[in-house]
């Protein structure tokens, strides 16, 4: 029997009405968006606009500034080096965080090796980055903030208001990546001074292989250029045929969530309260990482002290978790971002990542607490 799918952080189940969505577009409507001479191309078109649309009702932007990609990496990757690349020869200073996701800080180190200037901003023991640090950190050459919405790892939401605003003020671009805070807390791009945010749609219950960045005008007019060149598609940013079934199960995701999210968060709340209540009742030790106030639904990262360090997740057969980000755990590195809150070595062996998503029901939940409770017991003894 396959274990109960509690890693919703690393990836969502498809949504059926999505894929119900998607399916013509891989049999009948195989037009080119791109093809102006026929049906088969404004069908195409006329579905890549209605998804802009659905995906900028969510997130409060106008249509046009939605540039679709392969997901959430490749967005990290368009705008931080666009930026950077936009009057190679300027001098120029970039500002992230120690617990981005590796889509950024890989992009960053990159940068470094290429004539950027690049400072990482410490978290607090509950991940938190600190304001005044990001205000000390800013030189006349910072172009470039990309600071995360929610942490993929521990959940904590940073203060992108207070961000912005310091942004908006010193003149600096922002870039966010969102990847793991779209359908879950709302984000109204209209409100806040954001100049780039990077989605996802395999976060959210779409399919995987496509996401988007928002892009406002101004920066778009003065500030990016592209890394990838062919084409001209995506106002020049992204080139390339764009995946049509893909982009049309992202709109529908999008959609959903605006219509659903409320509620299906609430859901998810009541749900992991409750797992929580249980596990806490009869191991009253567990450590939460991540600032408790500050964070996304659904994302439980727990320690259990005293296992002596023993690995946790490779007993815990039953139910489907991780251990830390999905895309570090092929190493058996600790997970950066757990270093970066203070936990040992030892004490990160007996840390894993619990996602809770929409599809989880209540006995699937009362299982995997059940379960937990008995692996740590037998280690224990
Ligand atoms: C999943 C994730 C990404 C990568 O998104 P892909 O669409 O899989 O490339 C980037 N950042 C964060 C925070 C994520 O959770």
């Amino acid at each position: 029997m396959k274990p109960i799918y509690l890693d919703n952080n690393s990836t969502t189940k498809i949504d059926k009405r999505v894929l119900d969505k998607i399916i013509p577009f891989l049999t009948d409507h195989y037009g080119n968006p791109s093809s102006t001479e026929h049906p088969f191309g404004w069908e195409a078109n006329d579905s890549i606009n209605k998804s802009r649309e659905q995906i900028s009702k969510l997130i409060n932007c106008s249509p046009n500034e939605i540039i679709f990609t392969s997901g959430a990496t490749e967005s990290n990757n368009i705008s931080i080096l666009g930026v950077l690349n936009k009057n190679k020869k300027e001098q120029k200073h970039a500002i992230t965080a120690i617990t981005e996701h590796k889509s950024i800080l890989d992009v960053f180190d990159y940068a470094s090796k290429n004539g950027t200037s690049t400072t990482y901003l410490n978290v607090n023991k509950n991940g938190m980055i600190d304001i005044d640090e990001l205000k000390d950190s800013i030189t006349n050459k910072t172009k470039l903030i990309s600071i995360m919405l929610a942490n993929n790892e521990i959940g904590v939401i940073q203060p992108i208001d207070d961000i912005s605003q310091i942004c908006k003020e010193k003149n600096i671009t922002l870039h966010v990546d969102a990847a793991q805070a779209l359908g879950k807390i709302n984000i109204d791009v209209r409100n806040t001074k954001i100049d780039m945010i990077s989605f996802s749609s395999h976060k959210i219950y779409g399919p995987k292989g496509v996401g988007c960045l928002y892009i406002n005008r101004k920066t778009m007019k003065d500030r990016i250029s592209p890394i990838i060149f062919g084409g001209g598609h995506e106002r020049g940013l992204r080139p390339g045929t764009l995946a049509l079934h893909n982009i049309v199960g992202f709109g529908e995701a999008c959609e959903i969530a605006r219509k659903n999210m409320n509620q299906d968060i609430a859901n998810i709340d009541i749900l992991q309260n409750i797992f929580l209540k249980k596990l806490q009742d009869k191991y009253p030790a567990l450590i939460i990482n991540g600032d408790i106030d500050n964070r996304i639904a659904g994302n439980l990262n727990i320690s259990f002290p005293s296992l002596g360090g023993k690995s946790l997740i490779k007993r815990l057969t039953k139910i489907a978790v991780s251990s830390g980000s999905a895309c570090t755990s092929a190493s058996p590195e600790p997970s950066h971002v757990l270093k970066a809150i203070g936990l040992s070595t030892s004490l990160i062996h007996s840390t894993i990542r619990i996602g809770i998503g929409k599809f989880n029901t209540r006995d699937e939940l009362d299982i995997a607490a059940e379960h937990i409770l008995e692996v740590i017991t037998n280690m224990k003894n």
